[in-house]
């Protein structure tokens, strides 16, 4: 089932309720991720996105003691993790795909995979440099998303970029796009970076699912001004809950967003984790039922394998 006709078609009166899974480091077991999506079964989640990881720059030791610069993927298997979810638990899996660190002809035959797979949606990201702080993409690669959709849309229309084979059958993929309430860290502005997600929309995006944010206003301001340029489609919100302190650390300058005053007062007076991860849970319940009162399409958890907040959060909501 594609997300975009579980939108279309959710009369239940409550928003869908979905989740973001990161595959397993590489050599470690894909039960760890059926452990977190077991808990989450009994709330009914509408899809699961599974998140795609390039290769990142990791320091090895070699046999003579020296430690070399190694591009390494420390998160394998996405596809193949989309499909083993989708079998198991017959629910949709949005598998991520990003531009980064693949050129058009590999992206071609990831998405010919995962069309033989079953799996028909597809979130569809730029991703971000792992060497240098712009982003650079590949040869024969793509530069920002707008370009990942349209070859998407293509394959939609029978057009792949290999035109010496003929009848080929056309995919139906169903394509997710970010947005960014508080604007794209690299972006000039929020204009700017709105005509650039609108363009993705124009393109062939279905729907679009936003970055976290913990202050539902900018959600808000997003999705009106985002219908005032006018880009039409569903707008999911990624809810994120807190869960350690330095988070109010780190996802400010990491994600270029803002945290209200009072979430991160409230989270200052917590002396463990533990307590850290009560108030961000508290925070995100607060969040979800404003928005799902708002008539929000669907309320998108990333859960950073932390299955147990999200199955708190779930239990209030859903
Ligand atoms: P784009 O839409 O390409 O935009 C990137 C920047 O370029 C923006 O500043 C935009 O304003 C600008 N821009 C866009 N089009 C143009 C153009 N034509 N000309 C000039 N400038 C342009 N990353 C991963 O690596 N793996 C994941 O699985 C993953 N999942 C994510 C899921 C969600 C819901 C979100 C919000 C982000 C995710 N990311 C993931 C992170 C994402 O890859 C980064 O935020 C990345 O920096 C931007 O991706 P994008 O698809 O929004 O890029």
């Amino acid at each position: 089932m594609k997300v975009i006709d579980l939108i279309n078609n959710n009369n239940s009166g409550k928003p869908l309720f979905t989740f973001e899974l990161l595959p397993p480091v590489k050599g470690h077991s894909i039960e760890k991720l059926y452990n977190s999506i077991d808990p989450l079964i009994e709330f009914n989640p509408a899809y699961i996105n599974i998140t795609y990881h390039q290769a990142e720059i990791m320091q090895v030791t070699q046999n003579d003691g020296s430690v070399i610069n190694k591009l390494i993927r420390k998160r394998p298997g996405t596809v193949a993790i989309a499909a083993a979810i989708q079998n198991k638990y017959t629910i949709p899996v949005v598998s991520h795909l990003i531009c980064g660190g693949t050129n058009k002809d590999e992206t071609e035959d990831t998405l010919i995979d995962l069309n033989f797979l079953g799996v028909k949606n597809i979130l569809a990201l730029r991703g971000d440099s792992k060497r240098s702080a712009e982003f650079i993409p590949e040869k024969n690669g793509y530069s920002n998303a707008s370009e990942l959709v349209e070859q998407i849309v293509k394959m939609n229309n029978g057009e792949y970029l290999t035109k010496e084979i003929f009848d080929m059958i056309k995919t139906d993929f169903c394509i997710g796009v970010a947005g960014y309430p508080e604007i794209h860290k690299e972006a000039l502005d929020m204009q700017s970076d709105l005509e650039f997600l609108k363009m993705k929309v124009e393109k062939g995006a279905d729907y679009i699912v936003t970055q976290m944010f913990f202050d539902n206003k900018d959600y808000f301001n997003f999705v009106k001004a985002c219908r005032d340029i006018g880009i039409t489609v569903p707008i999911i919100p990624g809810i994120k809950p807190i869960s350690a302190i330095n988070d109010i650390n780190l996802l400010e300058p990491t994600f270029k967003i803002h945290l209200p005053e009072e979430l991160v007062s409230e989270v200052k007076k917590c002396k463990t984790n533990k307590e850290a991860r009560v108030v961000g849970v508290e925070w995100a319940i607060m969040q979800s039922k404003e928005l799902a009162e708002a008539g929000v399409p669907g309320l998108h958890y990333y859960t950073l394998g932390m299955s147990r907040n999200i199955k708190k959060i779930a239990k209030a909501i859903f």
